[in-house]
């Protein structure tokens, strides 16, 4: 079943658009399945639990961290996470520029923008993110790249509302990406889009979806 609806998912992405499956909750035996059915980037929420699947799954597997990381946390994944997409404040940048300095690393990271009209949704304002990257200091951190925006759009029916917000976080990826970082390939990622509005991300601009449940069914908590 899971490598159905993985191949399912697959085949409706354009080519310059990849896919997260987010295994959270699920055991190592579904991410086995995927895995065989071709899929390599895993996202995960939990430190822990992604640290475990991490030590005793393939070594291919290039693990997203996809929730609120705490800072007392981030040593346990800085020695082998590929992205970490939730990045919401400059003191969480610091430190994890600081736990990848221990081990000589470069970590690859998104801001989180808040995009939804929930207020539970962590993430940066628009204007919050602008004065943080205009105040230079992010440039010192020479352990972190910032490769592009993470953003969740309000959990709604209301379609024109979803895609107004992914349409917000794409104009203002461009705004950034031309002031901030207009020589740098690296910053190109959009994550964006899940099980249930990733068709909408993607028509907006998604380069990364984080899909779950439509992959590996729904989560037993
Ligand atoms: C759980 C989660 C997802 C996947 O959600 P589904 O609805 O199961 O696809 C995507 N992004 C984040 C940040 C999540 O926490």
């Amino acid at each position: 079943m899971i490598a159905e609806n993985l191949k399912q998912v697959l085949s409706e992405l354009p080519e310059e658009v990849r896919l997260v499956a987010v295994s959270k909750f699920h055991p190592n035996e579904a991410i086995e399945e995927a895995y065989h059915a071709g899929q390599r980037i895993f996202g995960e929420s939990k430190v822990q639990e992604m640290t475990s699947k991490y030590e005793s799954l393939p070594k291919d597997i290039e693990w997203h961290f996809i929730g609120h990381l705490q800072t007392n946390k981030i040593k346990f994944i800085v020695p082998y996470v590929a992205l970490i997409h939730g990045i919401d404040s400059y003191k969480l940048l610091t430190e994890v520029n600081k736990q990848a300095a221990k081990i000589n690393k470069t970590v690859h990271c998104l801001l989180q923008l808040h995009i939804a009209r929930e207020e539970t949704k962590f993430g940066f304002s628009f204007e919050e993110c602008r004065e943080m990257l205009a105040s230079g200091e992010w440039k010192e951190l020479k352990n972190i790249q910032i490769c592009g925006l993470m953003g969740m759009a309000t959990n709604t029916d209301n379609v024109e509302q979803i895609k107004a917000e992914f349409c917000s976080l794409s104009s203002f990826f461009q705004e950034i990406k031309s002031t901030w970082f207009a020589n740098e390939e690296s910053f190109r990622e959009i994550s964006m889009g899940m099980s249930h509005d990733y068709h909408e991300a993607i028509a907006a601009g998604s380069t990364l979806i984080r899909v779950g449940s439509k992959i590996f069914g729904e989560r037993r908590y």
